[in-house]
């Protein structure tokens, strides 16, 4: 076996590479450019070198820069993760003239699935289900159009050097394609240097279903069932889960056979996985291989209870496979989330900064459930803008489905951030959603449910409820507390039972609150004879100053995030951020005496994100700006942090001067 290997990559793959190389005895090399520094796979690998600045092309996208690495570290092979250089083929010949073992497939594989047109045509002879349409290169813009008449509207127009949901375009009628074409073939050749473009026929509401295939040198190819990902954003995936929910055994043993048939007939080694649409009716097709690593592929590790990145160490080390196919067996339900530096309310634009509070919810496998947090990033360290937004997946595993969502809910109603923008209220919202819960997917699933995009969800019903509940509960230990800490207790004080009135936007509740101190509190309904009565027996540990809140909410498992504000709480749960007021009866009739008041338009300012210094002002008074446009420069913590404009706008004022310093939330600046 290896003694050493180098782990061409970052992040939370570069983390999860190493866990299994130190398991396994194989000491590990990490790199890094210099915005990761202090990363977590830097601080995790016995030894780290450095290669370069922060801009991947120069740095992790650097072949000789790796290939030096490897040499000065004495590895004798590299794990290359995901993305950066893991499809390759020149890299993977870079290594072999410095005799270093590629830990990933032979060249002609990377080579041949790494081209759409080329893998395409590859499968079409290998007898595997490929997407109905034009074997070839399109190479006018009058040629795509009469392709298309033939194909059968819609179509799509894709760069065969695509990757990433890049460079592709669908059209619906002859005027599309025309611009479609055009706009497709820029794109291709500003993301991959490679203009060439094909056309096929676009399959509508289809699910995405790939499946995972492992082989060996010696000509042992197994797969080791689906995953379903047809949670997608823009053509990228937000949600996975093995097994699929729409698959019937017929459909699944003909599609693993067609993967494992085209993984045999490429002379495959590694893992790999092989992507297919599916109609309506089950008919799949081939869509692409992905030769290497897929970032989904915990959720089949959690169904099969293999260890991919060990299969894949293994087998670039010559040994053979040693597990075959009816050695796999498919075991319950798991489903990852990918946890994005992204801001879900604004159009999901990517955020950077500080991770102020990171405290994903603990790892466990208790019950029939298991957590497992793959994760790259720590409290305090920095989200950079220079990589990727992904910063952590959150998998979990249960005996079916329906247990699997709802543990995923509890564990993304646990996991805290601060500091920075990220999609897990999207996520919670997303678990709580009837259509996802039903299994009735597809690629446009998001487009389709949010078409305006994403807004919080509102508390009503029964989470109206529960979390005015919450609210009066920890308003309750909280009071409790400070009496005990000021000894105000009067004579004939019933500690034990208060009335609380509870604003929750609209909503008045009016409750009553009993128990505490080692006791369940009971939150019953203090007036209304007809709803009277108790509502909840809560149980929690919950302490003043906890960020988070657990607890048995009537015998049920409860997780939610507490941020106090003045007379009230932020509570955070399943996708819910609420504002509760909690007011004695007194307040409560003094508090409606009182002005609403209105909620601020914010929209129309930059708000300084953190307290900081500014800088440098990068645009002037009545300048024209685009979403995404460099406004200023904000320093905290060290840290210099570039503000972007979130929208086009015009600049109407500006608030502040180099040198000033800021406190949240302070105005920089003012649009039109
Ligand atoms: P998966 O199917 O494993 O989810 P993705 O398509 O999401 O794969 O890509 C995995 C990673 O590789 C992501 O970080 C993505 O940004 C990156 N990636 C994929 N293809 C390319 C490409 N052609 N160029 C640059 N990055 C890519
Ligand atoms: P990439 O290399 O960018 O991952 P893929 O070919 O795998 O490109 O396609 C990415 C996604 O785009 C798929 O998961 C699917 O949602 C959608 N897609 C691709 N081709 C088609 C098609 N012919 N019809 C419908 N959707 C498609
Ligand atoms: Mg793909």
């Amino acid at each position: 076996m290896f003694k050493k290997i180098l782990i061409a990559n970052r992040g939370e793959i570069a983390c999860r590479v190493i866990k299994t190389a130190r398991r396994m005895g194989i000491a590990t090399v990490a790199v890094y450019s210099d915005a990761d520094r202090d990363a977590l796979h830097v601080g995790m690998a016995d030894e780290a070198i450095h290669i370069g600045p922060p801009e991947a092309v120069k740095s992790y996208l650097d072949i000789g820069k790796i290939v030096d690495a490897a040499g000065k570290a004495g590895a004798e092979a590299i794990h290359p993760g995901y993305g950066f250089l893991s499809e390759n083929a020149a890299f993977a010949r870079a290594l072999k003239v410095a005799g270093i073992v590629f830990i990933g497939p032979n060249i002609r594989a990377i080579e041949i699935m790494g081209d759409k047109i080329q893998s395409k045509a590859f499968a079409a002879k290998a007898n595997i289900n490929t997407v109905p349409g034009h074997p070839g290169i399109v190479e006018s813009a009058g040629e795509a159009v009469s392709i298309s008449n033939e194909i059968g509207y819609p179509v799509m127009i894709k760069a065969s050097a695509g990757g990433g949901g890049k460079g592709m375009r669908i059209a619906f009628s002859k005027d599309d394609v025309a611009q479609g074409f055009a706009s497709a073939r820029s794109e291709a050749k500003s993301s991959f240097g490679d203009d060439r473009v094909f056309i096929e026929k676009y399959i509508e509401s289809p699910r995405h279903i790939e499946f995972q295939v492992l082989a060996d040198a010696h000509g042992h190819v197994i797969h080791l069932g689906e995953r379903e990902c047809s949670i997608q954003r823009r053509n990228q995936k937000v949600l996975e889960e093995a097994p699929s929910p729409f698959l019937d055994e017929e459909t699944r043993a003909s599609m693993g056979a067609q993967a494992v048939a085209l993984a045999a007939a490429v002379d495959y080694q590694s893992v790999g996985t092989v992507e297919f649409i599916v109609d309506k009716e089950r008919n799949f097709y081939f869509l692409e291989m992905n030769t290497r690593l897929q970032v989904e592929h915990p959720v089949t590790e959690l169904i099969t209870g293999l260890d991919l990145v060990e299969h894949m160490i293994r087998v670039a080390n010559g040994e053979p496979l040693s597990v075959a196919q009816e050695d796999v067996k498919f075991n319950g339900w798991a489903i990852e989330s990918r946890i994005y530096a992204e801001d879900p309310f604004r159009n999901f634009l990517p955020s950077t900064g500080r991770l102020v509070r990171y405290r994903p919810p603990l790892e466990a496998d208790a019950d029939g459930l298991t957590t497992r947090i793959d994760t790259g990033v720590y409290e305090g360290g920095e989200i950079s803008i220079y990589y990727d937004p992904m910063i952590a997946k959150l998998v979990v595993h249960g005996p079916d489905r329906e247990q699997a969502i709802d543990h995923m809910a509890r564990a993304l109603d646990a996991f805290l951030i601060d500091g920075i923008r990220h999609n897990i209220p999207f996520l919670s919202a997303l678990m709580q959603h009837p259509r996802w819960r039903a299994g009735d997917l597809s690629t446009n699933f998001i487009a389709d449910e949010y078409p305006d995009g994403f807004s919080p969800r509102l508390a009503d019903g029964p989470d109206l409820d529960l979390i005015a509940s919450i609210a009066v509960a920890v308003d309750h230990v909280s009071n409790t507390k400070r009496r005990h800490i000021s000894l105000q207790m009067r004579d004939g004080f019933d500690a034990f039972s208060e009335r609380r009135v509870v604003r929750l936007g609209d909503n008045i509740l009016k409750l009553r609150v009993s128990g505490g101190q080692g006791q369940p509190i009971v939150v019953e309904r203090a007036e209304g004879q007809k709803r009277k009565g108790k509502l909840f027996k809560i149980e929690s540990d919950w302490w003043p100053g906890a960020a988070l809140w657990h607890g048995m909410i009537n015998g049920q498992p409860v997780e939610a995030q507490i941020r106090p504000v003045l007379n009230g709480y932020i509570i955070s749960h399943r996708g819910i951020s609420a504002l509760a007021y909690v007011y004695t009866e007194r307040e409560a009739e003094l508090a409606a005496l009182m002005p609403i008041k209105e909620v601020p338009d914010t929209s129309k300012f930059l708000l300084c994100p953190m307290p900081g210094l500014v800088v440098s002002i990068a645009v002037a008074e009545g300048q024209q700006v685009r979403a995404g446009d460099h406004l200023c420069v904000v320093e905290a913590m060290k840290m210099e942090n570039v503000l972007r404009a979130e929208k086009d706008g015009v600049v109407r004022a500006i608030k502040v001067m180099p040198g000033d310093s800021l406190a949240v939330d302070a105005v920089i600046m003012e649009f039109e």
